[in-house]
């Protein structure tokens, strides 16, 4: 059986015998590998090799330290269809989307390639008499990033990318259930020229984000994963006194406006809600149709293209998706199904019992539709995170706006109309923290940041962007006086004022 092993001071192997998890083909339903799953002493080992290349590396001019970035891009552009085809292999999902998957994470690298411009500082000249000010943006030291299992190139390089281009080592402890790409990445980062113990990757579970998060040398974390899990991560994180962003869950609506272009809405949510198996958080698992014949109209044209939607192993380059990520998974998703059923939504098309030929122990599920789902639905207000489209009616855009406004997740939402100032005033109104307009999936480009809302995050800084450079490095501020040698008569006993 294959070991992933953990990636520390620029080498596989150095974890010791302890615990193991194991990792699925989800295509097969068989485990294809045992990873690591590490303790505080592996943590150590990390912190050790970080501690000690860290300083060199925040003293390399930042153009130098860019350079890393462009080389590793290079590199994981050379190495796309292997990285693509562990990926697939460990989550199912497809090739295509999992070189998507790659690519968003490349592009914040890319971002990070132009470091030395978003570090520059800010200067004021003569702030008083013979007075400089000026700010410079800092390295933190040692960063940690925790992440899920359905981005496992995408999120990693969302953190690491702008963190190690500030000029932090970056500690990395990927989802154990997709754990393969995230070590891949390190070799390629260190391939690269980044200097070992600068992206590191240990492997674990709850011991060792609890390791993570109880590290004085550890001086911030970013997670992204489920919202309970994120409202832990922050709170234990802060009370040991880190920064903290964390990252939660998701239930994005897609609005559709009386007025929008249905063939398009029908195309956009196909792909949006069961793209990736709707392991996405930023799927569209949620539709609201403003108006009866608005929502008939949709569900008329819904339901043949969800029937027609080709489930298949993660390999066959037909599929629309592949299965989900476990066993544990497809049973929970299967469950909100039937959480749906007995709480009285109408299910249309039923996924559940899906068989792939001959990949009869695969986790698949097929394509799920419900109609008259109302907000006091369990199954609405949590996240089901696979492949189900749920239709909840409004009866009028007031409606519509109030429904993702007041739902407990804030991370994405669209809205599909022709008429623009429906769609400004959207925009301008819902509490969520990423909009789209005629867009379904309106995750951000690189050099834009990307955070949700209300219990889809924690903390108050987005991932990448100018706000990840906000959070992987802090502020120092110069006040600088050269005195001419004539007596400023200046009383040392006052605050000093500009006035
Ligand atoms: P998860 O919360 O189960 O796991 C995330 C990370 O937390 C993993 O590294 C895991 O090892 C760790 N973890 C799990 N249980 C823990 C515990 N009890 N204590 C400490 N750490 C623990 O999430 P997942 O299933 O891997 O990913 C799917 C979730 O992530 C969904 O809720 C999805 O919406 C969310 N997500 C959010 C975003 C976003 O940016 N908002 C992006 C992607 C995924």
């Amino acid at each position: 059986m294959r070991i992933i092993d953990h990636f520390i001071a620029g080498a596989a192997g150095s974890g010791g015998a302890g615990r193991t998890g194991e990792v699925f083909d989800p295509n097969s339903g068989q485990v294809q590998a045992q990873v690591k799953l590490g303790s505080a002493a592996e943590l150590e080992a990390a912190i050790a090799a970080a501690r000690a290349a860290q300083p060199a590396w925040a003293a390399t001019n930042p153009q130098r330290r860019a350079r890393v970035m462009f080389r590793f891009k290079e590199l994981v552009e050379a190495n796309m269809d292997a990285l693509a085809h562990m990926l697939s292999s460990e989550h199912g999902k497809v090739i295509a989307d999992a070189k998507g998957d790659i690519q968003r994470g490349l592009e914040v690298v890319e971002f990070a390639c132009g470091i030395p411009h978003a570090l520059k500082g800010e200067y004021t000249q003569g702030a008083g008499p013979g007075i400089d000010v000026y700010s410079m943006r800092t390295p933190l030291g040692i960063g940690a990033g925790i992440t899920p299992f359905n981005f496992p190139a995408m999120i990693p390089m969302w953190m690491f990318g702008v963190a190690i281009a500030c000029g932090n080592a970056f500690i990395l402890k990927p989802s154990e259930r997709d754990p393969s790409v995230p070590v891949r990445l390190a070799e390629l980062m260190r391939e690269a020229g980044a200097p070992e113990g600068i992206l590191q990757v240990v492997h674990g579970d709850k011991e060792m984000v609890d390791a993570i998060l109880d590290h004085p040398a550890i001086a911030a974390v970013s997670f992204v994963g489920s919202s309970d899990i994120a409202h832990y991560v922050y709170r234990r994180g802060v009370e040991a006194g880190k920064r903290v962003q964390a990252m939660g869950g998701a239930k994005n609506h897609g609005i559709v406006m009386p007025d929008a272009d249905l063939d398009q809405v029908v195309n956009d949510l196909s792909g949006a809600a069961f793209g990736s198996a709707g392991e996405r958080c930023m799927a569209l698992p949620v539709v609201v149709p403003v108006g009866d014949q608005t929502a008939d109209r949709l569900r008329e044209k819904l339901i043949p293209a969800i029937e027609a939607l080709r489930v298949g192993v993660s390999t066959d380059a037909d599929a629309h998706y592949g299965p989900v990520v476990n066993a544990a998974h497809k049973a929970r998703v299967e469950n909100w199904i039937q959480t749906g059923v007995d709480e009285g939504a109408e299910l249309v098309v039923d996924g559940r019992g899906f068989k792939l030929q001959g990949h009869e122990d695969g986790f698949f599920i097929g394509p799920s539709l419900f109609d008259r789902v109302t907000p006091q639905m369990q199954s609405y207000k949590e996240e089901i995170f696979g492949p189900v489209l749920q239709i909840v009616r409004a009866p009028d855009f007031e409606m519509a706006l109030r429904l993702p406004s007041e739902h407990q997740y804030g991370n994405g939402v669209a809205i599909f109309t022709r008429n623009g100032h429906a769609a400004r005033e959207f925009a301008a109104r819902v509490e969520v923290g990423m909009v789209g307009i005629n867009v379904p999936i309106p995750v951000p480009v690189a050099y834009h940041s990307f955070g949700g809302w209300k219990r889809s995050a924690f903390g108050d800084v987005n991932q990448h962007g100018m706000e990840g450079v906000r959070f992987w490095t802090k502020v120092k501020t110069v006040t600088q006086r050269w005195p001419d040698g004539a007596p400023d008569g200046s009383n040392a006993f006052v605050i000093p004022t500009m006035g």
